[in-house]
């Protein structure tokens, strides 16, 4: 103990912020929503201080997970860190098939390298481990699989109890995964938006923690290190675009807030890139939103896709998608089930990269978007495999 206030801290992490009102909250007890309007509240950081010790030297040094970015992550103490190894995924040059499609510098952070095989891990290992830090001993989280399976990793490797509350959708694969992580899984009868209600009422009964997409403050935080990560990987530029796949946002707040991080901390300097948010056809709030010029998006009945990962109807962070792509001069695609198979199967021929559906939907968003005119040929464009393509088991049926 002696001399351990001479440390620099793990986290600078100073309060939490309501991405709306901007009410303002002491993040070292459990939040959820703002209390005063009922948005999504954001981590805040002293980045003046981060900055400090998070050099791009130093950086270089640490070992190549998420927690190497620990001073913008909000576990305080080191010890209370639960992990699988998450996040230092490659950012791969597609040369043959942007060569297909006309891009001359098309690179593909592969995500499907995560613990659980989907991206879903940076989120649940930053969250699970505060929530620990924080006192929870039990946690619950509604999903189309992903998140389930990561969430039962997680609570598996820090010794919790964890309840997934599975749409009936969910990929058998995925139900399966969580059981034998030792979960506790609940199967919703009913899609989505029923096993987030099941999952946040048994949850406020029983005690557990809610970890519902944007309904706490860390899973972000996870996720925003995807934009640390490409930062770093391309020399601390910012590419021109990234295209990402979108249900409940996470992955795009993420990037977005990163980006502002390392632009306060001097990292990086220059435009942002173009934020593409892709959906599917048969689930398409967002896209239809922004076509609308809405500031939030209506929920979107009869959802029909293959890609799990984009069956969300409604999210909470609809305002904050629409503002970011708006911002950013973005746009939002959607794309068939057919063309997602087809273009998952190009990919997986020309560069021997099996992809997820999600992330197929990423490739043939990048295709359109160069033959509009969208994307010029020598752009960097950063397109996101969300997950790998061996998590699809029984989605096609
Ligand atoms: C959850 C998920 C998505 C959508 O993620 P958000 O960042 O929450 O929009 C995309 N792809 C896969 C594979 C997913 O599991």
């Amino acid at each position: 103990m002696e001399g351990r206030h001479l440390l620099p801290a793990y986290s600078h992490l100073t309060h939490l912020e309501c991405s709306a009102c901007g009410a303002t909250y002491s993040p070292d007890e459990l939040h959820s929503l703002c209390r005063a309007c009922g948005k999504v509240l954001y981590a805040r950081y002293d980045l003046a201080r981060a900055a400090e010790t998070m050099t791009v030297a130093a950086l270089g040094a640490r070992p190549f997970s998420l927690w190497r970015y620990h001073e913008v992550l909000p576990v305080r103490d080191p010890a209370q860190v639960v992990s699988l190894h998450e996040g230092g995924t490659p950012l791969l040059p597609l040369p043959r098939y942007g060569a297909e499609i006309g891009l001359s510098r098309l690179l593909a952070k592969d995500e499907g390298r995560n613990p659980t095989a989907s991206f879903k891990a940076r989120g649940l290992s930053v969250a699970v481990s505060r929530a620990a830090e924080l006192g929870v001993r039990a946690m619950a989280i509604p999903s189309t699989g992903n998140a389930a399976s990561a969430l039962a990793a997680y609570a598996a490797r820090a010794g919790l109890e964890a309840h997934v509350f599975l749409a009936d959708d969910a990929p058998p694969v995925m139900q399966a995964e969580c059981a034998a992580y030792g979960a506790h899984v609940h199967l919703a009868n009913g899609l989505l938006s029923e096993a987030g209600r099941r999952s946040r009422s048994e949850s406020g009964e029983r005690g557990w923690f809610d970890l519902s997409t944007l309904r706490e403050p860390y899973r972000v935080e996870g996720k925003k290190t995807m934009g640390y990560e490409v930062a770093e990987q391309l020399g601390w530029e910012l590419p021109d675009v990234i295209i990402y796949p979108t249900g409940g946002g996470t992955g795009i707040l993420g990037l977005w807030k990163a980006f502002g991080e390392l632009e306060a901390m001097g990292l990086v300097r220059g435009d942002w890139p173009r934020i593409v948010s892709v959906q599917a056809e048969g689930c398409a709030p967002i896209a239809r939103a922004f076509a609308e010029n809405a500031d939030h998006a209506r929920p979107w009945e009869n959802v029909r896709t293959f890609a799990p990962g984009l069956r969300a109807p409604a999210t909470i962070g609809d305002y904050l998608i629409l503002q970011i792509v708006r911002e950013s001069r973005g746009t939002v695609v959607t794309v068939g089930d057919d063309e997602m198979r087809e273009t998952r199967h190009a990919v997986a021929r020309a560069e021997g990269l099996d992809v997820s559906y999600e992330s197929g939907a990423t490739y043939a968003a990048a295709r359109k978007l160069h033959a509009t005119g969208f994307l010029q040929g020598d752009e960097t464009v950063v397109v996101f495999n969300t997950a790998s393509g061996l998590k699809q088991g029984g989605t096609e049926g």
